[in-house]
């Protein structure tokens, strides 16, 4: 599953589809997933079951806004990377306009697009990263780094009335590992990297960074940072705010070298500055990642549990244990619905269990699936799957063994493609995810599904679908993760996206809980940050670019 549009045939950097997620000629279909089409239609009564509509996305059906950028500046740009990495074609300039939230895809598959970058620049080393830093300072330009353009916060897109010229600085030819220090544990990598890029790199090494988010394929180490990202593997491997131990910047000030440390006392952290920083305080260069000797054994076991309830219990539990798993993750109801639906066939197996869990009295329609990762030693996993065993047994929960968590690490990369495919069928889909401290985890997950189903109410959309899980366990709390799905047919579906899109963040910010565990503020979420670090807080934040950015060339309008 890598890209293959290429945008810059001289450099091989290639990118994602400009309409949706992943690579050209590959989507999802259900034709061999029989449970699909019955369970959307329940869900958010869309019936599939007539002829699919015609792919609805045509290039040339865009209006792209001629490229402004004086010939001077376009001659230093040439002159820092060679004319060859220097594009204003419109289609890799449409491709560095958005990420992938649903509003990107919205607004990319109905036209609009206000404002697209004027040119994007693909350097080959830092030096040429901090020559176009500067470039872009004397010229007065914006410059906004591409990573990957996953994103899902709106991180990415220039502000619609920018004057100024936009440069998208792509740094799709940095992805080299530059070197391992095998006594520490530590990589140097450069930020353009892709998640296979740099975990090829290692594991011929024998090492990884275990840094597996979701958009892995597609998403890049200096995004990863840029946005504070965490990976499904989190609760062994940390968030990326853990692993990076050290970064190289290039600012408007000249290069900020962070060694890589273990832990130090420097004041106010820098390092943490630039964890999520979202391009605002110039370009990451390079990365000092904590890397680990790729485990001897690595299992993912199911497990089903009554209610939602017990399954949140036992993550707690679980999170508790001295020798912690990598992966703790519970569905809740709606969502082990989904999944279910989506697999291929019903096993025979699968049939005798759930025979077996109603004669116990499980109410079928609350059941819950987990998954929980175990890596290290044989030994280790061992000792730690007889640990958690005795957990989801306190929990009134059945292991259920390898079978449907090989499944779940097989299709994780693919589900993404769903959410093009509901476009296509006038249906939208996305996401919001938080973090809560334990104490307060049911409230927040309970009042957002409610507060969900409340504004699916006061917009007269009958069914509308939200589930959860939850995912990336700590020992204080642990990150709750929802999915929302309407149908839209004829009506405008931004408006309806905003509805329940704020409706679920307020529930967020009004039960305790973070605007968003690991996606970042962008401008999808910068509403919210003052209530969630507080009006002084956001003035910090506010100074910080201040500081380093005066003339507010860098990725102006996000975070605040
Ligand atoms: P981009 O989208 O290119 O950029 C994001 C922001 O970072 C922008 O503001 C950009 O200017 C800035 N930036 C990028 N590179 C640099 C750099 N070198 N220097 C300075 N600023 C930079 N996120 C998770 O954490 N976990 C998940 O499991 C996860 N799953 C996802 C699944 C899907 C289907 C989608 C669409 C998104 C998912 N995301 C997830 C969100 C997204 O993948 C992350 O935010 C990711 O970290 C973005 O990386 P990127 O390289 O694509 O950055």
């Amino acid at each position: 599953d890598r890209p293959t549009a290429t945008h810059n045939p001289a450099s091989g950097v290639k990118h994602m589809k400009w309409w949706g997620w992943g690579v050209e000629g590959v989507a999802f279909h259900f034709d061999d997933k029989p449970k699909f089409a019955p369970f959307v239609k329940q869900a958010v009564g869309l019936d599939l079951s007539g002829e699919a509509p015609p792919a609805s996305v045509d290039f040339s059906t865009l209006t792209v806004p001629a490229p402004k950028i004086s010939d001077d500046l376009l001659t230093e740009l040439r002159g820092v990377v060679g004319s060859e990495n220097v594009i204003s074609d419109d289609e890799p300039r449409v491709v560095h306009t958005y990420g992938k939230s649903i509003r990107d895809l919205l607004r990319i598959r109905s036209g609009d697009l206000p404002r697209v970058p004027d040119v994007v620049a693909y350097p080959g080393d830092e030096d040429e990263v901090q020559r176009i830093v500067d470039l872009a300072v004397a010229a007065d330009a914006v410059l906004i780094p591409f990573g990957g353009g996953s994103n899902i916060s709106g991180s990415l897109q220039p502000p619609a009335g920018e004057t100024r010229t936009v440069i998208s600085l792509d740094m799709g030819r940095l992805n080299k590992v530059l070197d391992v220090d095998e006594d520490s544990g530590l990589a140097r990598i450069q930020a353009g990297a892709q998640g296979p890029d740099l975990e090829e790199q290692l594991n011929k090494r024998g090492w990884t960074v275990g840094h597996f988010p979701d958009s892995f394929n597609h998403s890049t180490i200096g995004g990863w940072v840029a946005t504070r990202s965490s990976g499904m593997q989190s609760d062994k491997f940390g968030d990326i705010s853990d692993i990076t131990r050290g970064v190289r910047v290039a600012t408007p000030s000249g290069p900020l070298v962070l060694r890589p440390l273990p832990s130090t006392s420097t004041g106010p952290s820098v390092r943490e500055m630039i964890l999520g920083s979202e391009g605002r305080l110039g370009v990451i260069t390079a990365v000092s990642a904590q890397v680990h000797r790729l485990p001897e054994e690595r299992v993912i076991l199911a497990y089903f549990y009554p209610t939602f309830d017990a399954g949140l219990e036992a993550m707690h539990d679980i999170s508790l244990l001295d020798s912690r798993p990598s992966i703790t993750r519970v569905s809740d109801a709606g969502e082990t619905g989904f999944t279910l639906a989506t697999a291929k066939k019903t096993s025979v197996g699968q049939t005798v269990l759930f025979k077996v869990l109603q004669r116990r009295g499980w109410d079928l329609d609350k059941m819950c699936l987990s998954f929980v990762g175990f890596e290290g030693t044989k030994a280790h996993v061992a000792r730690q799957q007889a640990a958690v065993k005795e957990i989801v047994k306190k929990h009134g929960g059945m292991g259920v063994g390898k079978g449907p968590g090989v499944l779940y690490d097989q299709k994780k990369f693919d589900t993404p493609y769903i959410r093009d495919f509901l476009l296509d069928w006038g249906g939208a889909a996305d996401v919001s995810e938080t973090a809560a401290p334990w104490s307060r985890l049911k409230d927040v997950y309970y009042n957002t599904i409610d507060a969900a189903k409340q504004a699916y109410k006061e917009l007269g959309i009958d069914p509308g679908w939200v589930m959860c899980h939850l995912s990336h366990s700590y020992h204080s709390g642990a990150c709750l993760y929802f999915t929302f799905a309407f149908v839209y047919g004829d009506r405008d579906p931004l408006p309806l996206y905003e509805v329940v899109k704020k409706a679920i963040q307020q529930s967020f910010i009004d039960n305790g809980a973070t605007l968003s565990h690991h996606h970042a503020v962008g401008t999808e979420h910068s509403p919210w940050l003052s209530q969630d670090i507080s009006p002084a807080g956001e003035k910090i934040m506010k100074g910080l670019f201040a500081a380093v950015d005066p003339g507010s060339n860098f990725n102006p309008g996000k975070i605040t």
